[in-house]
């Protein structure tokens, strides 16, 4: 989610639904994917709000009825651009044009541009997909992206999730998305030109002359690090052109001796691959035949606000690793890393940078699974990741945690290295999501799917009951303020 601020106390917040508590909230009993209000209902949940907050007089942040209120679903119409819009392997029946596609599923994390507008990633687009047809086999374009059988069979009642009906659908997800907050009736764009993954978000960052650098990770394990730098100065972009459609996708190679190269993933210089529009559709594939470093899944990327061209990345976990490297030093690594990275000169489209390990989560310093943390504020599985103005790092973690203690929330110095605990979330959810308003006095921050895990899904308030402490868990925002209003973190 990103607040976009109106005034000191009044915002527009844009929040992805990335997906459903099926058996904690949405569908209380067993959903018959069979029946299509069923997969209406699921698909309507999906997506993002835009909605507009105001603080009282008390401090409280509320949603307030606006002009800009919006929901954007998985039904919603949207436009491909970039390179790969019209390509053969785009069009459907329903959409000869390559360009014209229905919805975003499974937004993860998000971005912002200094434009005004929202980035959506989808994510596990994947899961949406599958077909009842005998004998039907994944093309290899399919399975790279673990496109077959997705656990929301969605296409039992909507012939376009079908992939023996719609084998080109599933091309036209593992975008990112941009959105205009600000209009409402606003086309989303899936900009091809940031590549085809399972993004997980896109950290914006100007270069030294001015271009506009996303960075973007693909959450999978042995997936790749990208960074998009644009043609030109986005200053210069025009009425009908984006920054973020003519440009240079790049993935990472992590070298062992702390230098690193963006591997430009363009026409000519990709063996095997032919046109700009192939190889983004096929982005996975490109990044490996150019060499990019396989990553113990590449998570969130947060631009340093003050220390010229670095970013941090998060690598959440890849138990399945028997071969290290530099990059991704532990085998099987339950419990993750950060690493640190500045681009040659401290411009951030530079194609060379250093790196450096900032952190080996785990149970802490003498536990002996190599992480690098004292045990008072141990963590694993680090996923969010966001700078606040100050240089602050602020990190959520997703998943088992080394230590006993639910998903959580910590903040760096990335000075000193101290990680101290913030919050915890509780039972069953992932902490994600992250913004604060302009005067650094109120952040946002996401508990996703509280309850999650429950040992009888009919009643998963058994095991939490968050927020309202009645009945059912549910997703919510937290709005965390300090209880003398000053700045946090200070
Ligand atoms: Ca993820
Ligand atoms: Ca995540
Ligand atoms: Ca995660």
């Amino acid at each position: 989610m990103k607040f976009f601020p109106k005034s000191r106390n009044r915002g527009v917040l844009a929040m992805n639904h990335e997906a459903l508590d099926s058996s904690v909230s949405l569908f209380p009993t067993a959903a018959d994917y069979t029946d299509p209000e069923v997969v209406r209902k699921a698909q309507h949940a999906h997506g993002v709000s835009i909605s507009e907050l105001a603080q009282d007089r008390s401090g409280e942040w509320r949603v307030r009825s606006s002009g800009l209120a919006r929901r954007i679903t998985a039904n919603t119409e949207m436009e491909l651009t970039g390179p790969a819009a019209g390509h053969p392997l785009l069009q459907t029946p329903a959409d000869p044009s390559g360009t014209r596609v229905l919805g975003t599923v499974n937004n993860c994390a998000n971005g912002s541009t200094p434009w005004g507008t929202y980035l959506t990633c989808e994510e596990n687009f994947n899961g949406y997909f599958g077909t009842e047809a005998a004998g039907f086999t994944p093309t290899p374009l399919m399975a790279r992206y673990g496109v077959g059988r997705g656990g929301n069979p969605w296409w039992l009642a909507d012939p376009r999730f079908d992939l023996a009906a719609n084998p080109n659908e599933p091309n036209r997800f593992g975008w990112v998305v941009e959105i205009d907050p600000g209009d409402p009736s606003s086309t989303p764009k899936k900009r091809t030109a940031l590549g085809r993954l399972k993004h997980e978000n896109a950290a914006f960052a100007e270069a030294d002359d001015g271009r506009a650098v996303v960075y973007t990770g693909d959450d999978e394990v042995f997936q790749f690090v990208y960074k998009y730098v644009s043609a030109g100065p986005w200053r210069h972009g025009g009425r009908n052109s984006s920054p973020l459609d003519d440009g240079t996708l790049y993935a990472a190679r992590f070298d062992a001796d702390g230098t690193g190269v963006w591997l430009p993933l363009i026409e000519g210089a990709v063996p095997g691959y032919g046109s700009q529009a192939d190889i983004l559709i096929d982005t996975r594939g490109a990044a490996a035949a150019v060499g990019a470093t396989p990553m113990d899944r590449p998570e969130w990327i947060a631009v340093h606000p003050q220390e010229p061209g670095v970013a941090y990345g998060t690598f959440t976990n890849n138990s399945g690793r028997t071969t290290t490297d530099a990059a991704n030093p532990r085998p099987a690594n339950r419990t993750g890393h950060i690493l640190r990275w500045q681009n040659t000169g401290g411009d951030h489209g530079a194609d060379t940078f250093v790196w450096s390990v900032f952190v080996l989560a785990g149970a802490g310093l003498g536990s002996g699974d190599g992480s690098t943390i004292s045990p008072a504020d141990a963590f694993g599985s680090p996923d969010g990741l966001a700078f606040d103005p100050d240089g602050r790092l602020w990190i959520e973690t997703d998943g088992s945690q080394p230590v006993p203690c639910n998903n959580q929330m910590l903040a760096a110095d990335p000075v000193t290295g101290d990680i101290r605990r913030f919050l915890v979330g509780p039972r069953g959810c992932e902490i994600t999501g992250w913004t604060m308003t302009d005067d650094q006095r109120t952040m946002f921050v996401n508990i996703q799917h509280p309850g999650e895990g429950a040992t009888d899904p009919a009643n998963p308030a058994a095991q939490s009951n968050w927020p309202d402490f009645q009945g059912r868990p549910r997703s919510s925002t937290l709005a965390i303020r300090r209880v003398d209003g000053r700045k946090i973190g200070t």
